[in-house]
């Protein structure tokens, strides 16, 4: 039987709606979210992303603060931003869009962020109480995945989970997230040794790899869950020439033949990384105040 496809589109969709109820939900005590953006550079995928972040969080009912500099900005100019945005009263959220020029050490300014206000999830404080179970800003496409998995099978303790990639923005932490929902998880690498094997154990399966369709229908466990975080640009002749299209690093046709449920690309995972730094900047506006928070 064919998979369900998991509508990545239509579950961020309620979110960001969860997040705009919530946000109206604490204007009456004066507050509004903010969220504040820094985009170095010209990096064309980064603007769009960067538009895309600043229109959500605007419908959202939240403010968004951007600030763009030139490529040749310093790294001594990116940390006094980063400074004056964590004094920033006004600022709940801040986003500093990867990938930085060359002259500027990313961890090194990722690491300069108030914890409190590192709405990515990647500073090291982030990281270690996502490790430790202590209340954390969880980063966006790990936990969107989980939101996924969650979507279809609600609960996940004892689940076989197999998580290929192990980087710090995604494989690391989704694993992580997966220990806290008492999965038996197993991270799988360039250096694993039979991976259709690994993955055939999956209940549970996360594809990070970044090589399109790596993950093969034979990879996949009968009824498995299938997320696919994949992004990847290819060829298609089909569409004319020098057309492209995008396709995970899971061999969708493939794998939905077997899968008991799947996420396309695009509109699987993607959706959800806005919808839940979005999430996040409200979490950490409620945090901040010592307001409560919101179940979202
Ligand atoms: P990285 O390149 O940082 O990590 C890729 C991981 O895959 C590495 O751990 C690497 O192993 C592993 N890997 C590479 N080749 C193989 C292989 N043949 N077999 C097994 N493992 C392999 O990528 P990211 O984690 O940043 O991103 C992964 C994918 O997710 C990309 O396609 C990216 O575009 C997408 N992405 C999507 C997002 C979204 O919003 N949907 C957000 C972020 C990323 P090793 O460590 O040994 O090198």
């Amino acid at each position: 039987m064919a998979a369900t496809i998991i509508d990545g589109k239509a579950i961020a969709e309620r979110l960001r709606a969860r997040v705009r109820e919530e946000a109206a939900r604490l204007a009456p005590s004066g507050v509004t979210p903010a969220l504040a953006v820094v985009l170095v550079g010209e990096n064309p995928a980064s603007q769009v992303y960067v538009k895309s972040k600043s229109r959500q969080t605007l419908e959202a009912g939240m403010r968004s603060f951007d600030h763009a500099r030139p490529a040749s900005a310093t790294q001594q100019e990116l940390l006094e931003l980063v400074g004056r945005l964590n004094a920033d009263p006004e600022v709940d959220g801040i986003l500093v869009q990867l990938p930085l020029p060359p002259q500027i050490d990313a961890q090194r300014v990722l690491e300069a962020i108030d914890p409190a206000k590192d709405v990515d999830g990647f500073h090291p404080v982030n990281v270690g109480r996502l490790a430790t179970g202590a209340p954390a800003l969880m980063p966006c496409t790990p936990l969107g995945s989980l939101m996924l998995i969650r979507s279809v099978r609600p609960d996940l303790a004892g689940a076989e989970a197999v998580v290929v990639g192990r980087s710090n923005i995604v494989g690391k932490p989704m694993a992580q997230l997966l220990i806290a929902e008492s999965c038996t998880v197993t991270v799988a690498h360039s250096r694993t040794r039979d991976l259709p094997g690994v993955c055939r154990r999956a209940d549970i399966l996360v594809a990070a790899v970044g090589r399109p369709e790596t993950i093969r229908g034979d990879f996949v466990k009968p009824g498995a869950v299938v997320i696919d975080v994949g992004i990847n640009r290819v060829p298609n002749p089909a569409a004319g020439e020098g057309k492209t299209k995008l396709v995970g690093d899971v061999a969708f046709e493939e794998a939905r033949e077997v899968a008991g449920a799947i996420t396309p690309v695009p509109g699987g995972v993607g959706p959800m990384t806005i919808a839940c730094l979005l999430r996040n900047t409200l979490v950490a506006a409620c945090r901040r105040r010592g307001l409560p928070e919101p179940e979202l």
